[in-house]
């Protein structure tokens, strides 16, 4: 008896598994109805294995999770990169709206006073509310030196008598389409040297490297 029982212990561990031929499985089947303690032992293989299996699931599951996890954070990564990126885009367009309805009328420096009011009510006859400020060849000359800041000695040979700047009128109106209709009006104007409007500038070089002055 004792000889059989060290034989079917060797067999159970394939015979829980599953994988005896008929005559072995037989054996152990057979032995296992007359011997107690064999079947005890069987019951404990059978026992391990179901924790091994759940332990195996449990193990699965985290590695679900911690790849869901990952998913997840690439996907918050996206929809914030998406939302800067928008965010960017509404500020420069912003900005450019902002700067699309201003333009700078450069005069003549030989302009007569009716030539500038000539001027003047052409732009208040397409829309009375719109802001002027006259800018005289002086003070754009400082502007342009506090612009250029620690550069500013590249203007110290300009002086009132030789200044390189045009006095200008700078027009604030609501809206980028006013500007087009009142470049349109005064551009062929008496007086007028030339015009700067931004309509054709690129948005985002506008946002990115600013404007640059107006040189005779
Ligand atoms: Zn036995």
């Amino acid at each position: 008896m004792k000889n059989e029982c060290a034989i079917v212990r060797d067999l159970l561990f394939s015979y829980s598994d599953g994988v005896l031929s008929m005559t072995s499985k037989k054996l152990v089947e057979e032995h296992l109805t007359t011997c107690e303690s064999c079947r005890k032992i069987l019951e404990e293989i059978k026992q391990d294995e179901e924790k091994k299996s759940q332990i195996k699931e449990i193990d699965y599951l985290k590695f679900v999770k911690k790849k869901m996890n990952k998913k997840n954070v690439a996907l918050f990564i996206s929809i914030l990169i998406l939302l800067l990126l928008i965010l960017f885009h509404i500020l420069v367009y912003n900005r450019y709206n902002e700067i699309a309805s201003t333009m700078d009328i450069y005069l003549q420096d030989d302009i007569t006073k009716e030539e500038y009011e000539a001027i003047k009510n052409k732009i208040l006859e397409q829309n009375n509310s719109i802001e002027m400020k006259y800018v005289s060849k002086e003070s754009s000359l400082e502007k342009l030196k506090e612009n250029l800041g620690e550069r500013a000695n590249l203007l110290d040979g300009y002086q009132e008598q030789n200044n390189p700047l045009y006095a200008f009128i700078e027009i604030k109106a609501d809206t980028s389409t006013e500007i087009q209709a009142i470049a349109e009006a005064i551009q062929s104007m008496p007086g007028v040297v030339s015009i700067r409007t931004y309509q054709n500038y690129n948005p985002y070089g506008l946002f990115l490297f600013g404007i640059t002055d107006h040189i005779k």
